[in-house]
């Protein structure tokens, strides 16, 4: 049984002081009788904090992302090694920010996921068509893609450690959200594309999450659609009592 999943990626927000006070509120108002599995990802800065405060939580820690090389001269980058030596398990990567402001490209993407799987870290693999490529039509072609050229190397076990999240780029913090239909669709088409190569359990097991403005408001509707597990959330993960209501959601 594919596990659901809430993680809210916090961006480059909230200071040390600030991280704090949120993770409080998050260990006060999150519902505790979810089965999702719950997901922060605060900034490099504050991710050592954060592990220590919700050690004895149900609450996972993850980077928002990292470097591909094991370690070297990469002035002001960090590695898989250094986010694991702090209790670090999980990772975010190819966050469209990263793609579009950082010019990360699939084939990077494919060896950060490599280096992190090396690393024994979990990854969530982001994706997701541009608003360009949905209105000619053509975002099915780039979706499986971005899989194909980011992804579809790593070996059949290797997918036990993959998590995905679909954000279509044209959803991401413009407070538009794709249709629960849209989203539906889009996750049986993922699902399927890794069916045809991977094989049925591989398919079934892995949790596929959508991104893209989910506010508390519309999370319910987006989080029934039978192929979505969960989302992972920007802007409303930064109000504690918006993120415990999404998870209330699911
Ligand atoms: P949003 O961001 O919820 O603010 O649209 C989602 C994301 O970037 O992961």
């Amino acid at each position: 049984m594919r596990q659901k999943i809430v993680a809210g990626n916090w961006k480059m927000h909230k200071n040390a002081e600030e991280t704090e006070d949120l993770l409080n509120e998050l260990i006060d108002q999150l519902p505790h009788d979810v089965e999702a599995h719950i997901v922060v990802a605060p900034t490099f800065t504050n991710l050592a904090s954060a592990v220590e405060h919700l050690e004895f939580t149900n609450i996972e820690v993850a980077a928002q992302n990292m470097h591909q090389s094991e370690s070297g001269a990469y002035t002001g980058e960090i590695s898989a090694d250094m986010l694991r030596s702090i209790g670090v398990h999980l990772v975010i990567l190819g966050h469209s920010e990263r793609r579009a402001y950082f010019h990360e490209t699939d084939s990077l993407l494919a060896y950060k996921v490599d280096t992190a799987l090396k690393n024994y870290m979990k990854v969530i693999f982001c994706f997701g068509e541009e608003l360009k490529d949905r209105q000619s039509g053509n975002h099915f072609n780039i979706v499986e893609n971005q899989l194909r050229d980011g992804l579809f190397h790593i070996a059949k076990e290797a997918w036990a450690n993959i998590i995905l999240a679909y954000e279509p780029v044209w959803a991401i913090g413009t407070g538009e959200t794709a249709s629960p239909e849209q989203a539906q669709e889009m996750h049986l088409f993922i699902r399927e594309t890794i069916r045809k190569s991977f094989g049925s359990d591989v398919a079934e097991d892995v949790s596929i999450l959508y991104g893209g403005s989910v506010k508390p408001d519309n999370a319910r509707e987006i989080f029934s659609q039978p192929d979505v597990d969960g989302g992972l959330i920007g802007g409303a993960a930064l109000k504690a009592a918006d993120f415990a209501a999404i998870v209330a959601a699911i």
